[in-house]
């Protein structure tokens, strides 16, 4: 029999469904590729104890002629930024170490309602500030391609997990990319929702205006499956929509056989510059392009003006949301306490956030509390918020000439770890292409789109439509994904190297 690791999530649920494999096998399973693989790569911060017991229970059911949902059985992965009753969530921070929430995040209880099988927490920058895993204080998460090498951030550990077989589906945020960025460079597959598209209710913030909950994968229909279970209204989240979706997974299905390509109007935007893209990056981007065309696609050149502010537009509104979230973290109410024998309160606080949090989430609460103190609010706040303002009217005017935005997902393929993080600036950098969709709350997905000439590592291509247009991102990306693993004779990842000596 097939490795059940290395079924998509779509074919493992047919599996579970006929009976040929249970539940209890699928997850011991993952359980196993966990064990052997993941000394090495490092995706999971925390491994279920009680995942078989699930997996038993909706195995009773399922033989007890239960309706469950499409995903019943299928393991899942969760970022630790989510916060769950049954596992500690940090948010990759040692201020929440060992952190028991009382409440599951709402994509969490819809996951499990709809039978998936939670098999741990994954790594992450330390409350996802970060495009490298780097930023953890459990350690970085190492990309499966190559392990001297970035896995991605902030939810590396997510996309490691699927990339290496370890997951076939995880859960992931993205505030500036968090989610695409990570699928571009280990191939894999990521989608950011549209703003409200999908419950915020337990992710544990970063930046309340640019955070989106979306789905992690190895192939688009399994993205679309996910995003079916956690996306919808949720009254517990202010900003969610109150629309009703269609079902993403019947817009993938239709995207891989119907003729969604012909007479599709692609934008490809004039101001991002070739400077500061990868030539590895740029040819596999154009020659997805390319085949894109070749099925009858229009390629459009648009104009996005104010794209390029996108990152120094970010960088103050992000640290200024971030310091005003993470003042909760005072040692009274949340996770770790420093004692100062004979302190005041102050002293306490004080201690215990110099000593529970990372360089970087201290670099940006002092960037964000300067953006927003007297006589700089209009200046810093204010500006990048006209900004982004900008930016959403680029958007609104590509949107009456083209169907999707394409762009690379990232302008390099993944850095080796230690490159990049002494250098804040170019960490930055690396999220110009993903950040533009979250100022604008427009919707996002990342599909591999190839392997770079110089380096035979993963690069990705991102499509971008208008809000509320996620389906449109499905039937695109499943359409694009069928015509580029065809010309590769099967999916990317069978080509990374073999980990573990369990594949
Ligand atoms: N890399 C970006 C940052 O550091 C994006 C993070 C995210 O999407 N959570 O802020």
């Amino acid at each position: 029999m097939t490795d059940i690791t290395r079924l998509s999530a779509a074919d493992l649920a047919a599996e579970l469904s006929s009976g040929t494999v249970s539940s209890v096998e699928a997850t011991r399973a993952h359980l196993d590729r966990i064990a052997a693989v993941d000394g090495d790569v490092h995706a999971f911060l925390h491994v279920s104890d009680h995942a078989l017991d699930v997996a038993a229970e909706i195995d009773r059911r399922r033989s007890a002629g239960d309706a469950l949902g499409p995903l019943a059985g299928v393991p899942l992965a969760i970022k630790d930024v989510l916060v769950t009753t049954d596992m500690p969530s940090t948010s990759g921070s040692r201020i929440l170490e060992g952190y028991m929430s009382p409440f599951d995040a709402t994509v969490v209880s819809r996951a499990r309602a709809a039978g998936l099988v939670p098999l741990g927490k994954t790594n992450m920058d330390e409350f996802a500030m970060g495009s490298s895993t780097e930023h953890s204080a459990y350690g970085p998460t190492h990309n499966p391609w190559d392990l001297e090498r970035i896995p991605g951030g902030s939810g590396g550990g997510s996309a490691s997990a699927v990339a290496a077989f370890e997951a076939p589906l995880a859960l992931g945020s993205d505030t500036g990319g968090s989610i695409r960025q990570p699928a571009h460079v280990t191939g894999t597959v990521g989608v950011k929702p549209t703003y409200g598209g999908v419950s915020r209710y337990g992710a544990i913030a970063l930046a309340s205006s640019l955070d989106q909950v979306g789905p992690v994968s190895r192939t688009v229909l399994d993205a679309g499956l996910l995003h079916d279970v956690i996306g919808g209204h949720d009254a517990n989240d202010s900003t969610s929509l109150a629309d009703a979706w269609p079902s993403f997974a019947d817009a993938a299905r239709e995207g891989a056989r119907g003729d969604v390509l012909r007479g599709l109007r692609v934008g490809v935007i004039r101001e991002l510059p070739d400077s500061g893209f990868q030539p590895g990056v740029s040819t596999a981007f154009r020659a997805a392009l390319a085949a894109m065309e070749a099925r009858g696609a229009e390629i459009v050149e648009i104009s996005a003006p104010h794209f390029e502010y996108g990152v120094a537009a970010y960088y103050l509104i992000l640290p200024a949301e971030a310091s005003s979230n993470l003042a909760k973290f005072d040692s009274v109410r949340f996770g770790m306490r420093v004692n100062v024998p004979g302190g005041t309160v102050e002293d306490v606080m004080a201690a215990t956030r110099d000593a529970g949090f990372g360089d970087e989430v201290k670099r940006r609460i002092i960037l964000g509390t300067y953006a927003l103190s007297a006589g700089y609010y209009d200046a810093y706040y204010g500006s990048a918020q006209k900004v982004r303002t900008l930016i959403q009217r680029d958007f609104a005017s590509a949107f009456e000439r083209v169907d999707v935005i394409a762009t690379p997902s990232a302008p390099t393929t993944a850095f080796k770890l230690g490159e990049k993080i002494d250098d804040p600036l170019q960490m930055y950098l690396n999220d110009v292409t993903t950040i533009p969709a979250n100022l604008a709350g427009v919707p996002g997905i990342s599909i591999p789109a190839g392997l770079a000439d110089e380096d035979g590592l993963p690069v990705g291509i991102q499509f971008l439509a208008p809000a509320r247009e996620d389906a449109r991102l499905y039937r695109v990306g499943a359409a694009v994904e069928s015509v580029l693993v065809d010309t590769w004779g099967g999916p990317l990842l069978d080509r990374a190297p073999v980990l573990g000596g369990a594949r």
